[in-house]
């Protein structure tokens, strides 16, 4: 996907320093932090939002999850606690629609959201 943003950071066509990357899924420093900590887990492969999920999917949303654990422990706000949020579609306020986690933390986070 030439024009996804997402698939133009896994495919360093738009250089972007990576804070973890496997096989499946890569994870880098959000542009606009909303929080001390926040970090995006992101599959290699595009797909579009958690809406676009299928069954042959299964495996991934899994690789996310502990990807984002991952990423807590690496950020040290594992034992401070975090958030991860997946926006979807329109009412879910998503602006990228390339699948990602947003990985929260840092500071106390507000519930329930906006
Ligand atoms: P969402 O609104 O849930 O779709 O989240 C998209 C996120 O991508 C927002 O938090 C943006 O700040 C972030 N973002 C947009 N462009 C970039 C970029 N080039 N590098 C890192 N994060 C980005
Ligand atoms: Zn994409």
């Amino acid at each position: 996907m030439s024009d996804c943003l997402f698939c133009n950071i896994v495919a360093r066509t738009i250089p972007t320093p990576l804070v973890y990357e496997d096989d499946l899924v890569v994870a880098f420093d959000d542009i606009n932090p909303q929080a001390p900590i926040h970090t995006l887990v992101i599959p290699k492969a595009h797909v579009a939002s958690m809406a676009e999920l299928h069954n042959s999917d299964a495996e991934l949303p899994g690789r996310l999850m502990l990807v984002g654990s991952k990423i807590a422990k690496l950020k040290e706000i594992a034992d401070s606690g975090y958030r991860v949020v997946v926006n979807t579609g329109s009412h879910g306020g998503q602006s990228v629609f390339h699948l990602h986690l947003h990985v929260l933390g840092g500071r106390h986070l507000a519930w329930p959201p906006g």
